[in-house]
């Protein structure tokens, strides 16, 4: 599974380097915080991949969306990935999922809302 890098341009080369599964907020039924790398410029970046709670099961309520992040914030959600003995399980309570998963008091995640105060990009999957 490739996508087009945000930076370069080039398709198929932005991969999921780490990925975190997070428990369901009010607004989502399954989520996934991402590592994402360019293998053909080295852009690094974060992405979110979020199902939302549609009404409708064929809604496509999807989304899946890169942030343009700093390199330290990068490199600080990769090493709490990193960190993780069950990246997989949503439910896992080690330290990194506890401080990634933090929620306000809307019952979204604290860390979710900081990012999506940067630039954002879609993250595009080209097929065959
Ligand atoms: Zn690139
Ligand atoms: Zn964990």
């Amino acid at each position: 599974m490739a996508f087009r890098c945000p930076q370069c341009k080039t398709r198929d080369t932005l991969q999921i380097e780490l990925s975190l599964d997070l428990p369901p907020s009010r607004q989502s039924e399954e989520a996934s915080l991402q590592v994402i790398a360019c293998r053909a410029c080295g852009f690094r970046s974060l992405a979110v991949y979020d199902v939302g709670r549609g009404d409708c099961p064929e809604s496509e309520s999807w989304k899946h969306i890169g942030y343009w992040v700093s390199p330290d914030a990068v490199e600080s959600v990769s090493a709490a990935i990193r960190s993780c003995p069950e990246p997989r399980n949503p439910h896992c309570t080690c330290a990194a999922h506890t401080s990634l998963t933090k929620k306000d008091l809307q019952g979204s995640w604290r860390g979710l809302l900081e990012l999506e105060r940067g630039h954002t990009f879609a993250m595009r999957m080209f097929l065959g």
